[in-house]
């Protein structure tokens, strides 16, 4: 090979070279290329990833609002802050769709709290929030309802006017320029297919992507969903605080609010009062027409104190036939002067087939009368049952608790009984007549309630001689009085006294009027009475509880050996020991089937027998000293 022929070759070798080195440069600056358009996609992806998450999140922080039991305007604020705030959009608000006596109108319920919105309200001086915003039936929020359709629209400035008709055109027209919000977008909320409002949303943006009206018709779904949440927890509540029956407040309610209305008076040095309303005679109405004709009369009064509240007042049933009405603010004067309103209404009305119907009502008024709740629904009840005893159909004004004397708690209690117990009818007519308050006494005589205990006692109790009731009552205060028991302690033990034995009304006839000794069985049935009494005779009576435990152990033994509960020495209520000795001495000097009885003395000797066992030394060396002082 000649020289230029090597020369040649390596030329050609040369440009082989160059056009391979050329070539890679070629893939490479390819490669890079294709690398910077990757990065650029990588960021862009990156971006919508983490809108998706903010949306994401932004909705599942209102999916955990909605599942606690906030408040719906609490929710919506935090809707429209989150979407303005995380979201980017300029502006954002919910409006509601109302109405009232002047027709359909628009509100602002709750809105973002942006520099757009404070330049607007400038602009247009009176806030748009605080506004009564009109309802066009030609506008474009009731097409967007009426087709349940997002729109989008730049004329902002025309949303303005249809909500604003008012608005001068040049103020609405500033409101808009020069803002940096381009268009608004109105999405209907249509929460159960009601027509609730609009969510609008203001955006820089001439157009939105199909993927952001998606999001936004999700978020409005959420928006609705919480309204209809929100909506059923109401009507639950709604619910649980009303009764069925009638519409009104029920027990439980009505107590709670009880409860609000005494801090709030307390705070205020401000009386409120109670109105206690019991129908008359419902029990005959059920009975004479059937039960759909009481629960015409339950909901006649229903009405007529519904009628008759102010919007504070809160009339509730209190369950059966029992009504109260709350009247905050309102004195003893005041709730006479209402009860008497009402007693009338309900008197007024005239109902199919029954006719007309009548209530009974008891007023007690807070700080007043008492200022302690138990206590105050207790003495609108004993007003009540006052006006009850009185003839019915009238108002009654409660007597302060220490007013309330032991007599007077006794016949309200054997009134009670009487209508309760199965008393032979002609006893209990008996009774009652003269248990009944006659017109120039405003107290009923100890002697007759004496009588009447007698006389009560003798149906079950075919021994018990008149008269005796009396000296029971009698030994048993001044036995009480010389342990220096207090004066309520002692009315108790004289209430106790007069009822402590009712209990047996409960036992069968033919067991009480048994001669002979009775069977182990038998004994252990006579046994039960005194928690028979307590229990299924006594506890409905409200205003007598205290006297209840007194009763229920008066068969305890000092020594533990009694019944029902063997309680021993201090567990034992000293009025229960009272009756125990004070019942057996008397039960010693009578005469029984299967003993004779026993003189004063020698029934004194048996007592002190058991002292230390069945009743405590004290007890005895008093009740000792006390009977041979009267023998004297
Ligand atoms: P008084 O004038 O002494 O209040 O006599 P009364 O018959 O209204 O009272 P009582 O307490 O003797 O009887 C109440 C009756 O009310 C007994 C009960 O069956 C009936 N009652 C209680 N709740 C309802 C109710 O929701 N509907 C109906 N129809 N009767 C009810
Ligand atoms: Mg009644």
């Amino acid at each position: 090979m000649g020289f230029l022929d090597k020369i040649k070759e390596y030329r050609r070798m040369l440009s082989q070279v160059e056009r391979n080195i050329y070539g890679e440069k070629q893939d490479y600056l390819e490669i890079y290329e294709r690398n910077l358009q990757l990065e650029k996609e990588i960021e862009a992806r990156t971006n919508e990833l983490n809108v998706a998450n903010k949306r994401m999140l932004t909705l599942q922080h209102i999916w955990d609002m909605m599942n606690s039991s906030t408040p719906l305007e609490n929710v919506l604020e935090k809707v429209v802050n989150s979407i303005h705030g995380e979201l980017g959009y300029l502006h954002c608000a919910i409006i509601r769709k109302l109405h009232d006596e002047n027709g359909d109108y628009m509100q602002i319920v709750t809105q973002s709290k942006d520099s757009a919105i404070a330049r607007v309200n400038k602009i247009i001086g009176i806030p748009i929030e605080v506004r009564r915003l009109t309802y066009d039936p030609d506008s474009i929020y009731a097409d967007t309802i009426k087709n349940r359709k997002i729109v989008q629209t730049k004329d902002l400035g025309g949303t303005l006017k249809y909500i604003m008709p008012d608005l001068p055109n040049e103020v609405a027209q500033a409101a808009v320029t020069n803002q940096p919000c381009k268009s608004l977008i109105i999405i209907p909320l249509c929460p159960m297919n009601k027509e609730f409002g609009w969510f609008c949303v203001f955006t820089s943006r001439d157009e939105l992507a199909d993927a952001e009206t998606d999001f936004l018709s999700l978020f409005a779904q959420q928006i609705e969903m919480s309204i209809t949440i929100t909506d059923l927890f109401l009507a639950i509540k709604q619910q649980a605080v009303t009764d069925s029956l009638t519409g009104l407040y029920n027990r439980r309610y009505f107590e709670e609010s009880l409860k609000r209305e005494v801090t709030r008076a307390q705070r205020q040095n401000q009386p409120f009062s109670i109105i206690g309303i019991d129908l008359d005679f419902l029990k005959k109405i059920n009975d004479e027409y059937g039960h759909a004709y009481g629960d015409l009369a339950i909901k006649t009064v229903a009405d007529v104190l519904k009628n008759n509240a102010r919007s504070i007042d809160l009339p509730a049933r209190m369950g059966g036939e029992e009504f109260n009405v709350l009247l905050p603010g309102i004195d003893s004067k005041g709730a006479m002067a209402a009860a008497e309103r009402i007693r009338k209404a309900i008197e007024n009305q005239e109902l199919d087939l029954i006719g007309h119907i009548t209530a009974s009502i008891g007023v007690a008024t807070f700080l007043e009368h008492s200022d302690n709740i138990e206590e105050l629904l207790e003495l609108t009840d004993q007003a009540m049952y006052q006006s009850k005893r009185n003839g019915r159909n009238q108002v009654t004004l409660a007597k302060p608790i220490c007013e309330t004397s032991w007599q007077e708690i006794a016949v309200n209690t054997f009134v009670d009984i009487l209508s309760k117990l199965p008393i032979p009818k002609d006893v209990a007519d008996k009774l009652e007549e003269k248990l009944q308050y006659s017109e120039n006494k405003t107290e009923i005589s100890k002697e007759t309630l004496f009588n009447v205990a007698d006389i009560l006692t003798s149906t079950y109790n075919p021994m018990h001689s008149q008269g005796v009731m009396k000296s029971k009552v009698l030994m048993a205060t001044s036995l009480a009085k010389r342990f220096d028991l207090p004066k309520k302690d002692i009315d108790n033990l004289r209430i106790a006294m007069l009822l402590y034995d009712i209990g047996n009304l409960m036992l069968p006839y033919e067991l009480l009027q048994k001669t002979t000794p009775l069977t182990e069985e038998e004994k252990q049935h006579i046994k039960e009475h005194p928690m028979i009494a307590a229990q299924e005779i006594l506890k409905p009576i409200s205003y007598i509880q205290d006297v209840i435990p007194i009763i229920e152990h008066h068969h305890e033994n000092w020594d533990g050996t009694g019944y029902p509960q063997k309680l021993s020495h201090e567990d034992i209520p000293l009025t229960s020991q009272i009756i125990l000795i004070v019942d057996a001495y008397f039960a010693l000097i009578e005469h029984r089937p299967y003993r004779a009885k026993l003189t004063p003395q020698e029934a004194l000797e048996v007592i002190k027998q058991d002292s230390g066992k069945k009743w405590n030394n004290a007890l005895v060396q008093e009740f000792v000293t006390l009977t041979e002082l009267d023998l004297a």
